[in-house]
């Protein structure tokens, strides 16, 4: 079957089905096929995977999921994509299209429904606007998802991968590494897509851990704790869980609380590594009791 992923035929797709690209859906679509070799390599896809497609465009990445994967959901949120789809790769008949919006999308009862609730691997070229809450949605509400392989703006894949005292380092980083290793593979240039985006590109590979980083923690208090920390990340640690943690504790008790763990009462957020975040949710935790 003719690759999708070229110039030629993606602007000829483009085309002959008067289709025009919408920014806020975060349209750019990948025209290069040693991109899409690499995000299968990456993924590791076998054909024992089920794959999750999260905005298939007019199916260039779909097409090689399906050559390699048993199964290809692909959740597209664009009405006008759906004929097209159905055109460059309704004939393979492991392919599942949907209309939906994967933000609006209940994950737990399509791995249920279409793997028989076991995991799957996610795999998509995303807009960059759902990013961040897409992958937090899979990580903070433990779906069932072996890896997740995703293009996402290269400034993006850093702070998923920037370890405490970098600038990039945040709440993304933190959630991330709690819950996978996370391993960049390839940056790509805006010459890679139609139309061109902004900025460069990276894929990253999200392995998701057996078990989180830290054992034993009250992990909504944990993320609560970091939210506040990075929420103003010119602030100290003590005025943002003072000023927006409503811990109910004083500012004296958290002072101590925050010495009790090494750590000096003006240090920022930014400066503390997951595990000193994992010490300071514990000391949160016993003094609210
Ligand atoms: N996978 C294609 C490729 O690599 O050429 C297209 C990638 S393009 C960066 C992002 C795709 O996601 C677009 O097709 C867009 O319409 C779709 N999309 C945007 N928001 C979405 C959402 N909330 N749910 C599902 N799909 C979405």
């Amino acid at each position: 079957m003719e690759r999708i992923a070229t110039p030629s035929y993606t602007k000829k797709i483009i085309e002959q089905n008067s289709f025009y690209f919408k920014k806020n859906f975060g349209q750019n679509f990948l025209i290069d096929s040693n991109i899409l070799e690499n995000i299968i390599k990456s993924a590791q896809i076998t054909k024992e995977d089920c794959v999750l497609e999260i905005g298939p465009g007019i199916g260039s990445l779909t097409q090689e999921l399906a050559e390699n994967a048993k199964k290809v959901i692909a959740i597209e949120i664009d009405k006008h994509l759906i004929p097209i789809l159905k055109k460059t790769v309704g004939e393979y008949p492991n392919i599942d299209i949907r209309n939906q919006d994967i933000l609006k999308t209940d994950i737990d009862a399509l791995i249920e429904q279409e793997n028989n609730g076991n995991s799957i691997k996610v795999v998509a070229n995303l807009p960059y606007y759902i990013t961040t809450p897409i992958v937090m949605d899979l990580l903070e509400n433990h779906r069932k998802v072996k890896s997740i392989t995703v293009m996402v703006q290269k400034e993006v894949a850093e702070r998923m991968q920037a370890q405490c005292g970098k600038k990039e380092y945040g709440a993304l980083s933190i959630a991330v590494q709690y819950y996978c290793e996370a391993e960049m593979n390839t940056i790509v240039p805006p010459s890679c897509f139609m139309p061109k985006p902004k900025v460069s590109s990276a894929v990253i590979t999200l392995h998701l851990r057996k078990e989180p980083i830290l054992q034993g923690i009250n992990e909504t208090l944990f993320f609560h704790v970091v939210k506040c920390a990075f929420g103003q990340r010119r602030k100290t640690l003590l005025n943002s869980l003072y000023n927006q943690g409503e811990l109910g504790l004083s500012k004296e008790e958290l002072i101590e609380i925050i010495q009790s763990v090494g750590l000096d009462e003006k240090v920022r957020g930014e400066k503390l590594s997951i595990e000193q975040f994992g010490q300071l949710t514990s000391e949160i935790e016993k003094r609210q009791v």
